[in-house]
C-alpha cells in the first residue's frame, strides 16, 4: 500500500473546515467522480473511494478528533475496510448515506434505490449421501450425482453457434448498463437488449438454444473423512451451479445420512455392541476379539465375575474423531446366556456347583 493521502487534502478543505464545508466538498467530489457517471474509469473510481473514505472520517466528530491527533494511525483497523472494497461494495455499504446526500429514492442508482448487482457466483447445491456405518467409519471417496445446469460443451458456454462468437451489445456497448440523465444525475439500469450481459448472440448454439448451459446429470467425487456422522454436512467448493458469465461456480453441500447397523450402535464417537457369554465365561472371565464395522479387530477383556448387563469399555476403539484425532470408545454390553437344555451330566455338575457355591457363600458370610 502506498502512503495514504491526507483526508483534508483529498476533500480540498482546510483543517479547521466546518462540517458544512466538508459536506459540500464531498458532495462536489462525489458527484464528479461517481462511478455511474464515469463507467470504466479507474481513476475516477479511485478518487470516489478516496473521497468517500475521507468523508466518513471527517463527518464523524469522534473519528475526526482521533484523526486530527494521530493521523491515519488514530483510526485503527475498525470500521469499513476501504482498502479492499470495490466501488460496488462501497455503494451498497453506504447506500443510506448516498441516498441522504443525493436525495430521491436511492440517489444515483435510480429506480428502486437498491443497486442492481449480478449474483457474483453460481448457486449452491445440496445433495444427500447415504453411507453404511462401515463407510462412515472408514471414510474415502464417494460419488454423488447432481442434476443441474452445466456449461454447454458445444459452444463452451458462450451460447453462440459453432464458428460464430457473441457480439458486443450495441445498445450498451458491452457495459450491460444503460444510463439516462435526469438533471445532473446519471441513472443507470441493466440493458434490456442483452439483459445486462453486455453481449448479444446473432446465431444461437443449437445444443443449448443460446443459453450457454444445458441440464445434465453429472457425478462428483466427494472426499468423506473417516468418522463422519449422520446430519453432518460436507462442503465441496466450486461444485455447485456454474456462475453467470465468468463468475465462479457455487458450492456443493453434501448432507450425510448413516444407515443403522444391525450389530453396532453409535453415540457420537463411541460405538456400542453386545457380547453374549456363557455363565462360566462370565464367572471365570475371558478375552475375545470383536470385529468392528471398519474391519479392525479389537480385543475385549471381560473380568471374572462380570454381571449380565454390565458394560466393558475399551478405550480408543470407537469411531474416529473428526475434530481432534484419535477415536472414541467401544462399549461392550455383556449378556449371559442360560442354557435351556441340559444333559444329565451337565445337570449333575450344575447341582454340584450350586451346593459348592452355596457352601462358599455361607462360609464367606460366616467369616
Ligand atoms: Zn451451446
Ligand atoms: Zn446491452
Amino acid at each position: 500500500m502506498s502512503e495514504k493521502r491526507d483526508f483534508y487534502e483529498i476533500l480540498g478543505v482546510a483543517r479547521e473546515a466546518s462540517d458544512d464545508e466538508i459536506r459540500k466538498a464531498y458532495r462536489q467530489s462525489a458527484l464528479k467522480h461517481h462511478p455511474d457517471r464515469n463507467q470504466g474509469n479507474p481513476e475516477a473510481e479511485a478518487k470516489f473511494k478516496e473521497a468517500t473514505e475521507a468523508y466518513t472520517v471527517l463527518s464523524d466528530a469522534e473519528k475526526r478528533a482521533a484523526y486530527d491527533r494521530f493521523g491515519h494511525a488514530g483510526l485503527g483497523g475498525a470500521g469499513f475496510d476501504f482498502n479492499n472494497a470495490g466501488v460496488g461494495d462501497i455503494l451498497s455499504h453506504f447506500q443510506d448515506m448516498f441516498s441522504d446526500f443525493f436525495g430521491g429514492a436511492g440517489g444515483f442508482n435510480g429506480g428502486g434505490g437498491r443497486r442492481r448487482r449480478q449474483p457474483d457466483r453460481g448457486q449452491d447445491v445440496r445433495v444427500e449421501l447415504t453411507l453404511t456405518l462401515a463407510q462412515a467409519l472408514t471414510g474415502g471417496k464417494h460419488e454423488v450425482s447432481i442434476h443441474g445446469a452445466v456449461s454447454c460443451e458445444t459452444c463452451h458456454g458462450s451460447g453462440a453457434k459453432a464458428g460464430t462468437k457473441p457480439e458486443t451489445c450495441n445498445q450498451c456497448r458491452g457495459t450491460g448498463q444503460v444510463t439516462a440523465q435526469r438533471g445532473f444525475i446519471m441513472f443507470s439500469s441493466p440493458c434490456a437488449r442483452c439483459r445486462g450481459t453486455g453481449q448479444t448472440i446473432a446465431i444461437p448454439c443449437d445444443a443449448c438454444r443460446g443459453q450457454g448451459a444445458v441440464e445434465k446429470q453429472r457425478k462428483v467425487l466427494v472426499n468423506v473423512p473417516a468418522g463422519i456422522d449422520t446430519e453432518q454436512r460436507l462442503r465441496v467448493p466450486g461444485q455447485g451451479m456454474p456462475g453467470p458469465g465468468n463468475a465462479p461456480s457455487g458450492d456443493l453441500y453434501v448432507d450425510i445420512e448413516v444407515e443403522p447397523d444391525s450389530h453396532f450402535e453409535r453415540h457420537g464417537n463411541d460405538l456400542g455392541t453386545r457380547l453374549t457369554l456363557s455363565f462360566a465365561e462370565a464367572a471365570l472371565g475371558m478375552s475375545t476379539k470383536i470385529i468392528v464395522p471398519d474391519g479392525r479387530e479389537v480385543t475385549v477383556k471381560v473380568d471374572a465375575g462380570c454381571q449380565p448387563g454390565s458394560i466393558v469399555v475399551v478405550k480408543g476403539e470407537g469411531a474416529p474423531r473428526l475434530d481432534r484425532g484419535g477415536r472414541g470408545d467401544l462399549h461392550v454390553m455383556v449378556a449371559v446366556q442360560v442354557p435351556k437344555k441340559l444333559s444329565k451330566n451337565a445337570k449333575r455338575l450344575l447341582q454340584e456347583l450350586e451346593s459348592e457355591l452355596k457352601g462358599e457363600g455361607e462360609a464367606a458370610s460366616a467369616s
